[in-house]
């Protein structure tokens, strides 16, 4: 089976996240078996992208959401180096400012959505607003349970506008944010990304999977659909979602816009100035 079909939350279905292996690895035994493959999509994203770019109508837009330690940073750094940095942006979602908290949930995602012609990958996203604020009952249940529909009706603007959208949930087990946690503690370079934090997070498991299982019930739609992605491994976790963005812009038939200019006349100038 196809990666989109395989990792798709069907809308309408609901997921058991207990039930999906964090550690699938499909057919490849280890990551240098996979490295041919993970190498031609990269190449793959690099031309599709910049066929985004050129035709400069339509726009892609990547939501990533996981636990901490889950490799959000591993995506993006693997996902935009395949690509020419003009034309792409990350935009990340913390905790909100005072000035995007005066504002509706969905203000500051809209401000940082793709232009045409643009990747933009959310690390993290307006998809917070139904999970952290959820899990540690920031605001009232009537509050934030009203938002799944303003989600599905704010992705549902944005595609009808030309906007792709993609929505990956990484999909890690517990026992593997232990073991990145300790790795982080032996590795000197890594100190800079332990927050005390994300270890009293731990204590949230179960009511996030539960916040994040509602979540890819509610919102994933046919235009805007959710994926889950065995992120155990890093190599399958980039694989996976390389492929998944290549198959869906190749969807898209892009194609390198018509010129706006008269070529014939400019052929004819060069070769006069070319003939002097
Ligand atoms: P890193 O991998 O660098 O830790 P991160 O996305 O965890 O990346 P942090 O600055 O550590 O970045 O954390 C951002 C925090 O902001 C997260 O704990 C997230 O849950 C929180 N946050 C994001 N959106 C909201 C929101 N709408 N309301 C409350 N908290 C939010
Ligand atoms: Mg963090």
């Amino acid at each position: 089976m196809s990666y989109p079909r395989q990792f798709k939350v069907e809308p309408g279905t609901q997921v058991k996240l207990a039930e999906l292996d964090p550690a699938f690895k499909g057919h490849h035994e280890a990551h240098a078996a996979a490295a041919a493959e993970i190498e031609h999509y990269s190449e793959r994203l690099r031309v599709l992208q910049e066929l985004l770019y050129a035709e400069g109508r339509r726009s892609l837009l990547i939501c990533l959401q996981a636990m901490d330690t889950g490799g959000k940073d591993g995506i993006i750094n693997h996902v935009l180096a395949a690509m020419n940095p003009q034309g792409c942006r990350v935009a990340h979602f913390r905790r909100p400012s005072p000035e995007e908290a005066a504002h509706d949930f969905l203000w500051r995602a809209h401000r940082v959505a793709p232009a045409r012609g643009e990747v933009v990958i959310f690390n993290r996203s307006h998809y917070e607003d139904v999970l952290v604020v959820r899990v540690h009952q920031l605001l009232a249940k009537s509050v934030w349970s009203a938002r799944y529909e303003r989600i599905n009706e704010f992705e549902r603007a944005l595609t009808e506008d030309g906007t792709v959208i993609l929505k990956f949930y990484l999909h890690i087990s517990s026992e593997e944010q232990l073991a990145r946690f300790k790795e982080r503690l032996d590795d000197p370079t890594k100190h800079w990304k332990i927050s005390e934090a994300d270890y009293l997070e731990r204590r949230f498991w179960p009511q996030y999977l539960r916040a994040y299982e509602e979540a890819l019930f509610r919102c994933s739609t046919e235009r805007a659909p959710w994926y889950v992605i065995p992120a155990n491994h890093k190599w399958f976790r980039n694989l996976a979602v390389a492929r998944i963005v290549v198959e869906r812009l190749e969807a898209m038939g892009l194609k390198y816009p018509e010129p706006t200019v008269d070529l014939t006349r400019i052929r004819r100038e060069y070769h006069a100035a070319a003939a002097q």
